[in-house]
């Protein structure tokens, strides 16, 4: 029997707020589309952190028993620099500046995209669609909603008639707001916007003469809107109504807004029946921003190459930091905090390590399926990752307490510890047990600090040749020094 009869999921619904039921569509089958990246940089961390809930959420439900379709897609063209219907075209802007293709913009990150992820340990979605790969479909929701008179055309381009829809419909219901609302806080048009109103939106622009992105159309040479090519690849993978809908907090409004309102104006009814938001990761407290140098790559926490790190930390000391946090919770990254996730990390694995060989005795002196089934609570409390770590670290004090011969485990209870283990550990929260290089990074670490205590020994008794060998030597093993008033750090590279 499929694990989802009796473990009943509850997911919060951005759409109504609440905790509910997960009753998919077409029973034991699940259909999730995830907005994925706009490939014109190498990916951010919180964006990664956004991927990894979702990655997280479809091993939960692959785990219960679901045969899950999970489109996520890969934004390359029509997403503006402003979010909205102005500026430069993000992955043109690039192309431009790099004076490459934009279609190499895209290659580049889609690949740097797919390297960050895989040593992340996530599972390869079901789909993948780009944008660029389904212009037609999404010409064709153009004219449906042209059609329906929700839309209008304008010096080549077609915007979305927001005051037209909200006659018929609800737009903002995602989000919380009114339309009423929305236009008394703001401005006049400018004067050199052709929409008839500011909440209205792109979902044809015209191409100008420079604009190397561009298709031809019922209305000329141009470039679909951000918002319809998820429209258009979700509606075509999934139907017109599926299951669940994700992305970051940060694209409720207007992305996914108006994603409800040209799938309803297009076929009349609301696309998805769950709405799940996941929140960001900011940085020693603070939004993370490239302008305001509060920004990590996901390598450099791999290399231990930023200034905020004393150290390297593994993908997967990192993936259980993030899922130390509840996915719709704001999470803050710090050295403090991956230092004090590795500790834990390392018990986790070091108690998970040689589990076959557990004694086993006559009794159980704890109950294992009452431990197991609150492991599933916690995951069935809208994909409470804490609560579950916190349940398996339960697990790890009785396996300790075994392997000190302080309490016993019988045969068959040992099967279902070891086998919940191996289950919530690596397949629901995607860890790997990377124990060794854990204890080999922390040797390194140990040995560099050494080296660089007796290049500082070298230097105070005015022995260059000593202390540039040493930062040399290393530099040549891959391990650069840095000098800096407070000290020296280092890091490897990879
Ligand atoms: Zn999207």
């Amino acid at each position: 029997m499929q694990l989802y009869k009796t473990q009943h999921l509850k997911v919060y619904n951005s759409l109504s707020s609440t905790k509910e039921l997960f009753e998919p569509i077409n029973e034991g089958h699940v259909g999730m589309y995830v907005c994925g990246p706009t490939v014109y940089s190498n990916v951010h961390l919180g964006n990664c952190r956004t991927f990894m809930s979702f990655d997280m959420i479809f091993r939960y439900l692959r785990h219960l028993g679901y045969k899950v379709r999970y489109v996520r897609n890969i934004t390359d063209a029509g997403h503006l620099e402003d979010d909205a219907d102005q500026g430069e075209d993000k992955i043109a802007k690039k192309a431009r500046l790099e004076q490459i293709e934009p279609m190499e913009v895209v290659q580049r990150y889609t690949v740097d995209f797919h390297n960050i992820l895989q040593k992340f340990n996530f599972l390869p979605p079901s789909i993948e669609p780009t944008a660029t790969g389904h212009i037609i479909e999404q010409i064709e929701i153009i004219k449906e909603i042209l059609d329906k008179g929700y839309a209008y055309e304008i010096n080549d381009s077609v915007y979305f008639d927001v005051k037209k829809f909200n006659e018929d419909y609800e737009y903002g219901k995602l989000s919380g707001r009114k339309l009423e609302d929305m236009i008394s806080n703001t401005r006049e048009l400018a004067a050199q916007d052709e929409k008839k109103n500011p909440q209205d939106f792109a979902l044809w622009k015209k191409a100008e003469p420079q604009h190397i992105m561009r298709w031809p159309s019922p209305w000329g040479d141009g470039f679909p809107g951000w918002h319809l090519e998820c429209t258009a690849m979700s509606t075509k993978y999934l139907g017109e109504n599926f299951d669940i809908h994700g992305g970051g907090m940060d694209l409720k409004f207007p992305h996914h807004e108006c994603e409800i309102a040209q799938a309803e104006a297009s076929n009349g009814h609301s696309p998805v029946k769950y709405w799940l938001h996941a929140n960001m990761l900011t940085l020693n407290g603070k939004k993370m921003a490239k302008s305001t140098g509060n920004n990590i790559l996901p390598n450099e926490i791999f290399t231990g190459n930023n200034s905020i790190l004393s150290k390297a930390f593994s993908p997967s000391v990192v993936r259980f930091f993030m899922m130390q946090a509840h996915y719709t919770s704001i999470l803050d990254l710090s050295n403090e905090a991956l230092l004090a996730s590795e500790k834990g990390y390392q018990r986790l694995m070091e108690a998970i390590t040689g589990l076959d060989g557990l004694n086993t005795g006559a009794n159980s002196d704890f109950d294992i399926k009452e431990w197991r089934q609150k492991c599933y609570d916690a995951m069935n409390d809208d994909f409470n990752t804490p609560i579950l770590i916190a349940n398996l670290f339960e697990g790890v004090k009785h396996i300790n307490l075994i392997k000190e011969g302080k309490e016993q485990l019988s045969e068959e209870d040992k099967k279902i510890l070891i086998e919940t283990m191996n289950s919530f550990v690596f397949d629901v929260l995607g860890l790997e047990n990377k124990n060794d290089s854990g204890k080999d990074s922390e040797k390194l670490s140990g040995v560099v600090e050494l080296l660089i205590e007796l290049r500082n020994e070298a230097r105070a008794n005015k022995d260059f040749g000593t202390s540039d060998k040493i930062r040399d030597q290393l530099a040549a093993l891959g391990v650069q020094l840095k000098d800096s008033k407070e000290g020296t750090t280092f890091s490897v590279s990879s």
